[in-house]
């Protein structure tokens, strides 16, 4: 039996789609890139974005097309558009299954059955913000530990999540209405499981969570914090980088850059998104926090650590967002110096607050031209600070072939060019053997662009 598995949206679903995986490779399925040859096609969804939603929907009615000549194909749609529409999405002609994202470890049986029974089935999570889920959430830190193994993972890197869910409710978000609430996973699991990745050769630990400075676990007498947690997973011998995403501007302090400052293996990185520089408009989205305390934040950050790059996100169109307050949020774009922004327009999610309370009332135009302004100025600042990194020798480590791997092969010993990640996030790409794939290197940085160094290998 052949599995496809499409992933959209964020880290979370990515690491999802490979504990899925691996749990149905262990039943004795063979992964295939090809949607033609498969057996069983999976798609775990994003329900951030209606956009996201929306090619969701377009390759399920291809996949009713195909489903025409191939009616044995098992479609499952998983992840947070399962559980935001439900039967909705069951009642499509081209779905077989639907699970919601905390109903990952049925998936495997929903399979079953529906290869052998041809009948529809649905996992989702009723109520998902209530407290008393517990049977749900100890199912899913098994399936976590069981499944999580170095194979999910590419080339020395690997996801682990510290915390499920969200409390925040920026008014804009579905995260919290489809991941439900905050919860924080048990130290001993998280540890268990990073010492399981490093023993399978893995480097690099990005730990996982929607407002990561949140990180909160009782046991014991001991309440563990973000800062024990990065201590805990520095001690783990083979690991020696260590990220963290994604942190929320209004809860971060400066304990956490004190803690990085003083941990080798914390990379100097932080994806801190801002959303907006104009204190309205973040009053409005519920962020907590204004433009000022959030300058003064990385100000703070950089004073504490020098090296550090900043990424962040903004919204742009944001209901009643005028030219002033995209104004401001050009301002602090300025000023904070970005190593890159993700910029999105400003998409309505049902059931949101922002959506049930404001219309939506900056005009696609607009948003379009704001989201254009915004990262042609971003994109000045990347190439600025890039060109920092000109003619200095930096450690990357190899991701494996970059997406053009004959560029420059004959020039370099007919070695393909390679793709590396610095401490501080920056790509590099480069010539070398790919027997470098997964490990640390030195690279000089030759040529310098907004996002890409070029660079030669020492
Ligand atoms: N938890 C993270 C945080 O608070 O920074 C972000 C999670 S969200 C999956 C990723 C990004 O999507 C957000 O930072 C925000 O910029 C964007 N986003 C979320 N909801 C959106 C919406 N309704 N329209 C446009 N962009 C949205
Ligand atoms: Fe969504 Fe805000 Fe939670 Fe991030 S902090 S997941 S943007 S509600």
């Amino acid at each position: 039996m052949k599995l496809h598995i499409k992933s959209f949206g964020c880290q979370m679903n990515k690491l999802d789609s490979s504990l899925v995986a691996t749990a149905l490779i262990e039943k004795g399925f063979e992964l295939t890139d090809e949607t033609n040859e498969a057996d069983v096609l999976l798609m775990n969804t994003c329900s951030v974005r209606h956009h996201a939603e929306e090619r969701v929907m377009s390759h399920l009615g291809h996949l009713k097309t195909v489903k025409k000549s191939n009616p044995d194909l098992i479609v499952g749609v998983i992840g947070c558009m399962a559980q935001r529409l439900g039967e909705e999405l069951l009642d499509h002609p081209a779905v077989n299954l639907v699970a919601g994202p905390a109903k990952i470890p049925q998936i495997p049986d929903m399979i079953e059955k529906a290869l052998n029974t041809k009948k529809k089935s649905i996992a989702v999570t009723e109520k998902i913000r209530r407290k008393n889920r517990q049977a749900e959430i100890e199912a899913l830190d098994k399936f976590e530990l069981a499944y999580d193994t170095d194979e999910n993972h590419i080339h020395g890197q690997a996801f682990v999540r510290v915390m499920r869910g969200c409390n925040n409710f920026c008014t804009y978000c579905i995260v919290p209405y489809v991941r439900g609430p905050e919860i924080s996973r048990r130290p001993k699991d998280i540890i268990k499981q990073v010492k399981k990745l490093a023993a399978g050769g893995i480097k690099q630990i990005t730990l996982l969570g929607q407002t990561i400075y949140a990180y909160k676990y009782t046991e014991e007498d001991k309440t563990y914090n973000l800062a024990d947690l990065l201590k805990m997973v520095s001690e783990v011998d083979s690991i020696k980088w260590i990220r963290f995403i994604t942190s929320h501007p209004g809860e971060f302090d400066v304990s956490i850059l004190q803690a990085m400052a003083d941990l080798d293996k914390v990379t100097p990185y932080l994806h801190i998104p801002a959303q907006s520089g104009s204190d309205r408009i973040l009053k409005a989205m519920n962020r907590k926090y204004t433009a000022k305390h959030y300058l003064g934040l990385i100000e703070k950050a950089r004073q504490i650590l020098p090296e550090i790059s900043i990424a962040s996100d903004f919204i742009v169109g944001f209901p009643g967002e005028t030219d002033e307050d995209f104004q401001a949020t050009v301002e602090l774009v300025k000023k904070a110096r970005f190593k890159n922004s993700f910029v999105f327009k400003y998409s309505p999610r049902p059931g949101t607050d922002s959506a049930n309370n404001l219309p939506d009332d900056v005009p696609e135009e607009v948003k379009r031209q704001r989201n254009l302004d915004l990262l042609a100025i971003q994109n000045a600042i990347s190439e600025e600070e890039s060109s920092k990194l000109l003619g200095k020798s930096v450690k990357v480590l190899v991701e494996g072939l970059s997406k053009k791997p004959h560029v420059n092969m004959a020039e370099n010993g007919n070695n393909p060019q390679l793709i590396g990640r610095t401490a501080t996030d920056h790509i590099v790409v480069f010539n070398g053997p790919e027997t470098l794939t997964g490990t640390f290197t030195t690279v000089k940085i030759e040529k310098t662009s907004a996002l890409t160094m070029f660079g030669k290998l020492e």
